[in-house]
């Protein structure tokens, strides 16, 4: 699966002193193809001494300007890089440059245009936690940015620990901004870009007000790892319902993740509608390449999300609209569930192996060996919700060195069947 259908294109220009003399502002026109609800822009000039700054415009004139700040911007119906305005692209569009600073040799340019199709939506698979050098991990906002890539994935949100200094730093469109509250009594995400929440947070009612502001902020909240993996890991606050998504699925699984996905199935029970997320909670090495083993590398697990694109606005809409899977690694299984006419779709693709099995809120509906893609439906039954997953038993020796970590929390039961792949909830 690729992110962008639509192109890349790619324009490459020479400018001499004279050129930023004449017009120091010029403009390459795009030609948009039908059916683009957006674009991202990347840039590259050198030599490094030359500078050329980044803007977009279009017939009513300039539409965002980033400088010499930034070497990429997108922009969306929904959503745009901080200094571009959002919306549709109209007549006229075209990448402004600022020839502020040519050399004598002249500088050499290269803008790299993405269209983001528009229509039928799509999985894209990422990361919705993982940390960098702006908190308590040693790698940069780029590196985990290659990391990303170099597993196949389409975006990485980076929730630094009580900071959002990273925020300035997310040049690389795979980079989605966001923030890990961090209380002694566990976290939360909260995804996009805003100001810093307060974390200092010592009473429920400064939980409520930092919740309130966070939905103010339109940021997309997220119960980050609601189990006792650390002292201060597990959610203490309550109001576990009022958040926007649930991380079901955090780290390698016997990570005591079964404690996670029980507290999200009571909340299923009780006729909340929180769709499950997952996060690697990697916190990314400085070396490149990374040699840490890919289970415990950024993508694992790996979060699918239907949505218009890969990007900020359009993935959030597909978190909240409850299109997501949560996977062992980017190369899935992917469970896609949907229902239509009395019918329960399944569609079961990725590496095989375990056993599929689709639940009618807490009971089995239907079961089989995972051997191959699967594909068929089965009639839905009147429950409150269905999900579905794929499990293999657990090796003696995992359930041995979770039981050596976390001796008072690893149950027979609970560690009997590890996840290969949890679906998104499909609500009646
Ligand atoms: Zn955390």
């Amino acid at each position: 699966m690729t992110t962008l259908d639509f192109g890349p294109v790619v324009i490459d220009r020479h400018y001499t002193p004279q050129d930023a003399a004449t017009q120091p502002y010029p403009l390459l026109p795009l030609t948009v193809p039908p059916g683009t609800r957006g674009l991202t822009v990347t840039q590259e000039v050198t030599p490094d001494s030359a500078t050329v700054d980044l803007g977009l415009a279009d017939a009513a004139g300039v539409r965002g300007w980033s400088g010499g700040a930034r070497r990429a911007f997108t922009v969306t119906p929904t959503d745009a890089t901080p200094g571009y305005q959002p919306g549709a692209l109209r007549a006229g569009i075209a990448v402004l440059l600022g020839l502020y600073h040519i050399p004598p040799e002249g500088a050499d340019v290269r803008v790299t245009v993405h269209f983001h199709p528009e229509g039928s939506l799509r999985w894209y698979r990422g990361d919705l936690h993982a940390h960098t050098w702006h908190s308590d991990a040693h790698g940069r906002p780029a590196t985990l940015a290659a990391a990303a890539r170099d597993r196949g994935l389409d975006f990485v949100a980076v929730a630094d620990h009580n900071t959002v200094t990273h925020h300035a730093h997310l040049h690389d469109p795979i980079l989605l901004p966001a923030q890990e509250v961090t209380t002694y009594r566990g976290h939360f995400v909260a995804h996009g870009r805003a100001p810093l929440l307060e974390f200092r947070l010592t009473t429920p009612a400064q939980v409520q007000e930092v919740l309130r502001r966070a939905a103010k902020d339109r940021l997309l909240t997220v119960l980050a790892h609601p189990s006792p993996t650390c002292p201060s890991c597990d959610w203490a606050w309550g109001f576990e319902d009022q958040f926007d998504a649930f991380e079901v699925w955090n780290g390698p699984w016997l990570t005591l993740n079964w404690i996670a996905r029980e507290k999200w199935l009571t909340l299923l029970d009780r006729g909340h509608r929180v769709p499950p997320v997952g996060g690697s909670d990697r916190h990314q090495a400085a070396g490149w390449p990374d040699p840490t083993p890919p289970e415990l590398q950024v993508g694992s697990p790996t979060t699918w999300i239907r949505a218009a694109s890969a990007y900020g606005g359009d993935l959030y809409a597909g978190i909240l609209a409850g299109r997501t899977c949560v996977s062992e690694q980017p190369a899935g299984p992917l469970i896609d569930l949907s229902s239509h006419g009395g019918q329960l779709h399944y569609d079961v693709s990725g590496p095989p192996g375990g056993t599929f099995t689709v639940y009618a809120g807490r009971d089995v509906l239907f079961e089989c060996p995972f051997e191959g893609p699967l594909r068929g439906e089965v009639p839905v039954r009147a429950a409150a919700y269905h999900r579905a997953e794929v499990t293999i038993p657990t090796p003696p020796e995992h359930v041995a060195l979770a039981r050596g970590r976390w001796p008072d929390h690893v149950t027979d039961a609970g560690a009997a069947r590890s996840v290969r792949a949890l679906s998104g909830v499909v609500w009646p």
